[in-house]
């Protein structure tokens, strides 16, 4: 993380130096190629002032200026030239600037100078006697005036580099070292940035569900083992009964049995948990496992006098075949252990709008308004006494939010005291 905020600042930064650079250049050499146009302008008028003042001006000084001065006459010959000698230039007459000069009074024109050999920037003037007075200054020196100017920017932006690249390990420093120290046991006592509380809050509630769930875990274990014991310890101490013994034995092994379902709801949602990477999904037929489960529990509902209905025609989707055999299996299950003697279930599987929904309805004894929110949470069970005589974790159900989830689905409960129960699950078909 640390390096990626020096990596993506020092981008940011390079860029905006290019840019910034590149832009400032092109005005910074337009403004020195302009004023170096103004000047040679500038110089024109002089020289042509003198001139006419003074026919013989170039005669009688001396020019050591950047720019190249050039007196030619009305037939193209050359009279003065202070860089080039006059005598060995040919007849600049078919000079564009020369031809333009005389057509418009003033020219200016960029060309290469067979001369100098160079790219050259003219500036022809006609003067009164007739002459044409020349200016011109290579390309090279426009070149010259924006080297510094280059120097100087690519200096400071080195500098700029440099200086970011300190400013961005302090950055990313003070934004690290606060998160790395971050005490994960006691997540609302850091003392850190303000946009972690969010995630700080959600790690202190997930250790919260851990801590509970663990001594929910240790505590519902308990029970039944203290009366496995208790049973135990009578059936080895003292002579017992033939009759008694059966019993005793009978009550043992229902705890055990109890004992053994809970500890496997248990695991289930632990791994469940901890699955961090996609469950494995694939085509599964929904008909196929409502018939199982309910074949599977079939004792039960003989056992029970209940009758069941079964609406599931060739219902195809995306899941996980084991976790959606458990969520049928425990959702059945409920209905039947909830239910009234010669009551009846109703489970309804078709596809609506790419959503797989799964209604299961019973006739049972109902949960009232104040607890269908509750009836999701782990070890939660409605009415401890009234339910003793009922097998159950209170974990079946919290297994199904957790497995609908897992498979992008959500799950409703309707139910009315004394009437019915009605779960809804809705899980997406896929593709
Ligand atoms: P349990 O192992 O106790 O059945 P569940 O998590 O499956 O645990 O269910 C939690 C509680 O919700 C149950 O103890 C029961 O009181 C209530 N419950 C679940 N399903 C039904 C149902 N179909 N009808 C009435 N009550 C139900």
């Amino acid at each position: 993380m640390k390096n990626k905020i020096i990596k993506n600042t020092l981008i940011i930064t390079i860029l905006t130096i290019i840019v910034t650079t590149l832009s400032s250049l092109l005005i910074i050499s337009n403004n020195n190629n302009q004023m170096i146009k103004e000047n040679l302008s500038q110089q024109m008028d002089n020289l042509v002032i003198n001139y006419e003042n003074d026919i013989n001006y170039f005669d009688n000084n001396i020019f050591n200026t950047p720019s190249r001065i050039t007196l030619i006459d009305e037939t193209g010959l050359v009279l003065y030239d202070n860089k080039v000698h006059d005598e060995i230039l040919e007849n600049h007459n078919n000079r564009p600037e020369i031809i333009s000069a005389y057509k418009h009074g003033r020219s200016s024109i960029k060309r290469y100078s067979n001369s100098i050999n160079e790219d050259t920037y003219y500036l022809a003037q006609i003067t009164s006697t007739n002459m044409i007075l020349r200016l011109s200054i290579s390309e090279n020196t426009f070149m010259d005036s924006n080297k510094t100017s280059i120097t100087i920017m690519i200096f400071i932006a080195i500098i700029i580099t440099i200086i970011a690249t300190i400013l961005a390990n302090i950055l990313s420093k003070k934004l690290i070292d606060p998160i790395v120290s971050i005490d994960l046991n006691h997540p609302l006592k850091n003392n850190t940035f303000n946009e972690l509380s969010p995630l700080l809050q959600k790690i202190d509630d997930n250790n919260k569900m851990r801590s509970e769930f663990s001594a929910n875990v240790s505590h519902e274990l308990k029970s039944p083992l203290t009366v496995i014991l208790g049973y135990a310890e009578i059936m080895a101490k003292s002579d017992i009964d033939q009759k008694r013994n059966i019993k005793f034995s009978n009550i043992i092994y229902k705890k055990t049995n109890q004992l053994i379902t809970m500890i496997d709801n248990i695991m289930q949602i632990s791994k469940l948990d901890e699955t961090t990477s996609e469950i494995n999904m694939e085509q599964i037929n929904y008909s196929k496992i409502v018939n199982m489960v309910v074949s599977e529990l079939d004792y039960k509902i003989v056992r029970s006098h209940i009758s069941v209905k079964i609406r599931c025609h060739n219902v195809i989707g995306f899941g996980n075949e084991t976790l959606i055999h458990e969520l049928l299996y425990n959702l059945v299950d409920n209905s039947i252990k909830y239910n009234k003697t010669n009551g009846s279930i109703v489970i309804n599987i078709k596809v609506i709008d790419k959503m797989v929904n799964i209604v299961i309805k019973d006739t049972g004894i109902g949960i009232s308004n104040e607890q269908t929110a509750r009836i999701f949470e782990r070890f939660y069970r409605i009415d401890k006494s009234h339910n003793q005589a009922i097998k159950g974790s209170g974990l079946g159900l919290s297994l199904v939010k957790h497995i609908v989830i897992l498979h992008g689905g959500t799950i409703n409960v309707e139910s009315a005291l004394n009437k019915y129960t009605k779960f809804t699950i809705d899980i997406p078909v896929g593709d």
